[in-house]
């Protein structure tokens, strides 16, 4: 019996420690990150193109005499403004919808769309995008590799990066005229990235050394954060650099973590620990 007691004492004592760190990892990281995403900023960037920042992922907003193209649907209640701005925009003419990949904060708002083209990366299959991000989001086109449209004197390259990176089948849109390249959550600005499910760093880093050889980039729309010059892939990428450095000798790992701490990060899941720990699990299945 005095066993049984002690045993439920420091079993009932462990679940509370557990309880304790799990509400103060919330309300120092996931609240305030949380309450960050919902935050929707919108810049006018020229007379045809508005950015739409936040709310989910980043969205842009480039119009034409012939038709509007909305970049990321968003979701919740950011995803009705965008939407509400979009129709706003398009008046009668067409709306053409990209989604870079299938994330619900990328992609939720599609339902707003219905009747409308909606272009997504074509190494998903309609199974694993249902399954993904549910059967409302689902797309109307899936891109092999590369689609050119030409709108006004603006030509918009779609370019499917065609291998697992941040998902199975991310998507990159490039304005040409703008030197602009949305990039989704392929890369990221001051935040640390989810390396879940089928992510691959490999995949990243292939697609941050091949995209300034394709594109010539001057300004980078991330998937979350500020938009900026091409130095952000350069950030990110030295990032996934650091991290791999980490992962392989312990001596370092402190002062590279150390160098990310102003990054948007919450622990064990999108955090420079969790990349470390992708990189060792990559290394121990090598
Ligand atoms: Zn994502």
């Amino acid at each position: 019996m005095r066993l049984l007691k002690r045993i439920l004492i420091w079993t009932g004592g462990l679940l509370l420690v557990l309880l304790a760190t799990a509400t103060i990892l919330y309300l120092i990281y996931v609240r305030p990150f949380m309450q960050n995403m919902k935050k929707v900023s919108i810049i006018q960037y020229d007379k045809e193109l508005t950015l739409v920042l936040g709310g989910g992922g980043n969205s842009g907003i480039l119009t034409s005499d012939s038709l509007v193209i909305v970049i990321d649907t968003k979701m919740d209640d950011a995803a009705k403004q965008l939407n509400k701005m979009v129709r706003d925009l398009a008046g009668k003419k067409p709306i053409l919808v990209i989604n870079t990949h299938d994330h619900p904060d990328h992609s939720k708002g599609n339902v707003l769309y219905k009747g409308y083209p909606i272009i997504a990366g074509g190494n998903y299959t309609k199974e694993s995008w249902i399954k993904d991000a549910g059967e409302e989001s689902l797309p109307t086109q899936w891109l092999k590799d590369r689609m050119d449209i030409h709108m006004g004197d603006e030509t918009v390259t779609l370019l499917n990066l065609g291998r697992n990176t941040h998902t199975p089948s991310d998507v990159v849109v490039y304005l040409h005229k703008r030197k602009m390249l949305f990039c989704g959550d392929v890369v990221l600005n001051k935040q640390a990235p989810v390396l879940i499910g089928k992510a691959d760093a490999d995949g990243y880093m292939a697609a941050f050394d091949m995209l300034p050889k394709v594109f010539e980039i001057q300004k980078i729309v991330p998937g979350h954060g500020a938009v900026g010059g091409p130095e952000i892939i350069g950030d990110f990428r030295q990032y996934f650099i650091d991290m791999k450095t980490a992962a392989a000798d312990d001596s370092k790992k402190d002062e590279l973590v150390a160098k990310y701490k102003d990054w948007w990060q919450i622990p064990l899941a999108m955090s420079p620990g969790a990349t470390i720990s992708y990189y060792k699990k990559k290394s121990e299945t090598r």
